[in-house]
């Protein structure tokens, strides 16, 4: 008869919760999942992929206008967002049958309700208790809005994926990752789009030409950019004023719109979960604190992916949950290997980018900067008024690339592939060595010569 129930509770059937448990569930561990919503989390259900198909959809409002440079004569198209949504929903559900299919294929029982740990060893869910030899916590992360007037009328992405109706004018609040991602697909389906942002800039912790030129990029396709701004209050607005809502600005300002929503971050799923009467400790923004090895202050409950707030992206997860099997289940201590992630952000045009940004590059040595700013060639004959960059940074004595970042059509595809490079150490003299495909975007990189010229030279 075994000690436990179980060998492994995973609580929270996201990205990394599903990954490390059917991995765990492979090594003849006996696995059990919680998940209190839909299989798949946030990025399945609420993330990447129903996003993703939406940004897909929006592009086709600039293709149809794209296209009559190339000689095809199109009649004014119209957009059915009821029928996105209903598609896009219909394909979440296809997915979330792989999914289960994925769990019960590798013997991972699914345990429906709210998982909460009840001590070092067991964890109950709808007034059950199961045993079991360890606990990972994956409940990944939920939008955090910030405490202003009216907020209760604002939605976060995850309503936004599922709204009834297409916004003709809405708010962002916000400039980071799903901001500016919702900022450009709303603006393609024919929106009436305006950011709100404290800071100076857009998408900060990227390298500064990257936020310059999407922020350039953005406003040049009409959406409106509000930097150093506040919100005070919102308001609902009745019939007899237009209906919508109203935004009010710190001054005097207000802006009329059909939605206000808040893209201002994401907060770790640790509350009443009973994690701190387990004697797990959280940080100060409420994030599980785990070592290298994702192991909490109770050595038998472990953590990984949104909740303990390293690199908040579903890949990061995934790896860390093989990470945790490979240390707990195959008797191989694996810790993560956070660098040179590479990241997208799938604004428009999107963002590619990985390693080092140059003001971080600078802070470790001197540095060479190769930058190419072009009109990629589709849009000589679409007419469009879009720019691409492209920037390498070097670290000068040893010659190596130590960033690479992009904004311009299939960034993240072509970035993924650079990535490797980077991994491996490549430096300046090979990528030179490489040669290009021509006519690709993707050869600047390989056929940049010029540095940038650099100020402390000049001196
Ligand atoms: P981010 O952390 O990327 O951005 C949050 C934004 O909200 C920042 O612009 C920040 O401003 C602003 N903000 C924070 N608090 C306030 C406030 N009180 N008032 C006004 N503005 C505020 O969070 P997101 O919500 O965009 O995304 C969450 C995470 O999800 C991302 O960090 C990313 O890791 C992940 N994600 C990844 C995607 C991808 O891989 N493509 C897509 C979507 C999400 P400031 O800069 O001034 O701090």
């Amino acid at each position: 008869m075994p000690e436990f129930d179980y060998d492994l509770i995973t609580i929270g059937a996201g990205s990394g919760g599903v990954r490390a448990s059917r991995m765990a569930a492979r090594t003849g561990a006996r696995v059990a999942v919680v998940e209190e919503s839909r299989v798949g989390g946030t990025c399945v259900m609420r993330g990447c992929v129903p996003k993703k198909l939406l940004v897909y959809g929006s592009h086709f409002g600039h293709d149809f206008a794209d296209a009559r440079g190339f000689g095809w004569k199109v009649s004014e198209p119209t957009f059915d967002w009821g029928e996105l949504i209903a598609n896009k929903n219909a394909e979440l559900n296809r997915l979330e049958g792989i999914y289960h299919r994925i769990l019960r294929e590798n013997k991972v029982d699914l345990l429906d309700g709210r998982g909460v740990v009840t001590g070092p060893n067991s964890v109950e869910v709808n007034g059950k208790t199961y045993t079991t030899k360890r606990i990972l916590i994956a409940t990944g992360s939920w939008p955090h809005l910030p405490d202003v007037p009216g907020i209760e009328l604002a939605i976060s992405s995850n309503e936004a994926l599922d709204l009834d109706e297409f916004p003709k004018r809405i708010v962002i609040v916000g400039g980071g990752y799903i901001a500016v991602e919702f900022a450009g697909l709303f603006n393609a389906m024919g929106a009436d789009v305006t950011i709100i942002i404290r800071a100076g800039n857009i998408l900060r912790g990227f390298d500064d030409d990257i936020r310059n030129t999407l922020a350039q990029e953005m406003e040049k396709s009409g959406v409106t950019i509000h930097r150093e701004c506040v919100v005070r209050s919102i308001e609902k607005l009745g019939e007899k004023e237009g209906e919508g809502f109203s935004v009010r600005l710190h001054g005097s300002e207000t802006i009329g719109c059909d939605q206000v929503f808040y893209a201002t971050g994401r907060t770790p799923n640790t509350k009443g979960i009973g994690l701190e009467d387990a004697g797990v400790k959280l940080s100060d923004r409420g994030a599980v604190v785990v070592d290298e090895y994702f192991q909490t202050a109770t050595p038998s409950i472990f953590a990984l992916g949104d909740v303990i707030s390293r690199i908040e992206l579903t890949p990061v997860a995934i790896n860390e949950g093989m990470a945790f099997v490979a240390t707990q289940f195959e008797n191989t201590p694996t810790p993560m290997d956070y660098d040179n992630i590479p990241a997208a952000v799938f604004s428009q045009p999107p963002v590619g980018t990985v390693g080092l940004m140059e003001a971080q590059a600078r802070e470790r040595g001197e540095v060479d900067i190769y930058m190419s700013r072009f009109r990629p060639m589709k849009h000589t004959l679409s007419g469009r008024d879009v720019h691409a960059m492209m920037k390498l940074i070097v670290d000068r004595e040893s010659q190596r690339v130590v960033g690479l970042h992009m904004v311009g059509d299939d960034a993240p595809e072509i970035v993924q592939g650079f990535a490797v490079a980077l991994k491996c150490g490549a430096t300046k003299a090979q990528f030179d060595a490489t040669v290009g495909i021509h006519p690709t975007a993707a050869e600047e990189f390989v056929t940049m010569r010029d540095k940038v010229p650099d100020n402390d030279d000049d001196g």
